[in-house]
């Protein structure tokens, strides 16, 4: 049996497995289903963490994440879960996708976010092949070429900076003519002269044929049509909370969630289950920052460390 078992290996994750591992817990497991280093492995460029002056991508900066972990016990495992709950004898069940079942006595739920889909028609369509979520991992594809980058929060605007790095014009479509990133993005964004805001504006269709997307179709408050031919499309509107592991059979969920699905915890990172702690971007009102993630990590391995050696 397990003492914690850790599900997910961004910056919470990660610093959760740190601290309880540091701390004396033995049987640490982390259960990422992919490469540990969460979402910000597929930002281009980090400037706010402290201590490090220097801008450096995503990746870059988590690189050695795993090994400080690692070298003090945590184990890491490249598995999805697909639930957890706990039994009546307070011990809790880790299922995996393949239906193998770990037993743990607490558990750090880390899971995070994932970048939601706009809805536009068109758009699950050409997933993959002209619309993508990720500029350090598509813009390449669009070097000297016209693209458009979909939203008004930090992630569109930052990544729309990046692409403006890389692509002869970066076409900018948000909803409104207010933006939601920090006011210091949003300056630069103006300020870039390979950026091209279309404010007020929503896309009705990305269209294309079998080789991929080949522009979109937009239309403006005003009435104004606009149809960019472009080959690419970046959509930023926002991430999903990633808490299905928590839903039981019967549909509940194992702890109390918000209306957004965010779950609740408390200063401590205690969920209302005892022995089940949540960190980073699931939980309610987080900052969604790697260093906000980090501090909830370190907390929630302390708080397993203590719930775990009573
Ligand atoms: P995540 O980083 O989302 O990690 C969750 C992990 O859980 C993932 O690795 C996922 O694969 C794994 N997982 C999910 N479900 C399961 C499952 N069922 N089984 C196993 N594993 C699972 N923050 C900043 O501070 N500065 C920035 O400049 C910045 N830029 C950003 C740019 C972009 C493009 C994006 C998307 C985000 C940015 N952020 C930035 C926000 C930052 O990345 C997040 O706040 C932070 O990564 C949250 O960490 P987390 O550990 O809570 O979750
Ligand atoms: P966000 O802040 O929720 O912004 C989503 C944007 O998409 C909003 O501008 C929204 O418009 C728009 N939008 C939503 N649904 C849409 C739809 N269906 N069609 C068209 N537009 C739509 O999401 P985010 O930018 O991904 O940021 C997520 C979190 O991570 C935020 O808390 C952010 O601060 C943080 N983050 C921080 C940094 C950083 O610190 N450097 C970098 C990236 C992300 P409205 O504005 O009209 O609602």
């Amino acid at each position: 049996m397990l003492d914690l078992a850790i599900i997910g290996g961004g910056p919470a994750g990660l610093t959760a497995g740190l601290y309880a591992t540091r701390g004396g817990l033995k049987d640490v497991v982390m259960f990422e289903k992919g490469m540990p280093g969460g979402q910000i492995t597929s930002s281009s460029e980090i400037e706010n963490y402290p201590g490090i002056s220097e801008v450096m991508s995503g990746l870059d900066m988590m690189q050695n994440w795993p090994d400080q972990c690692m070298r003090f016990g945590m184990k890491h495992r490249m598995d999805e879960v697909s639930r957890v709950s706990k039994r009546e004898d307070g011990i809790f069940e880790i299922k995996l996708l393949n239906d193998e079942i770990i037993e743990s006595k607490s558990v750090v739920v880390c899971t995070g976010s994932t970048p939601r889909r706009s809805g536009v028609k068109g758009e699950d369509k050409f997933f993959g092949r002209g619309v993508s979520t990720c500029a350090t991992c598509d813009g390449f594809f669009y070097k000297d070429k016209e693209v458009a980058v979909l939203g008004g929060g930090d992630t569109a605007l930052e990544e729309a900076l990046y692409l403006a790095n890389i692509c002869s014009k970066v076409h900018l479509i948000h909803r409104r003519d207010a933006f939601r990133a920090s006011p210091v993005t949003v300056e630069k964004v103006k300020n870039n002269a390979n950026i091209e805001l279309i404010l007020n504006a929503t896309v009705d269709e990305i269209y294309g044929d079998n080789s991929g997307v080949m522009g979109v179709k937009i239309s403006q408050k005003d009435g104004g049509k606009i149809d960019l031919a472009v080959p690419g499309i970046f959509v930023f509107v926002g991430m999903n909370v990633n808490n299905s592991i928590l839903m039981q059979e019967d549909g509940t969920p194992l702890c109390e969630l918000n209306e957004n699905g965010n779950v609740i915890v408390d200063l401590e990172m205690h969920t209302s289950v005892k022995g089940l702690f949540a960190a980073g971007d699931l939980r309610i009102k987080a900052s969604k920052q790697v260093v906000c993630a980090a501090g909830d990590g370190a907390t929630a391995g302390i708080q397993a460390l203590e719930y775990v050696n009573d």
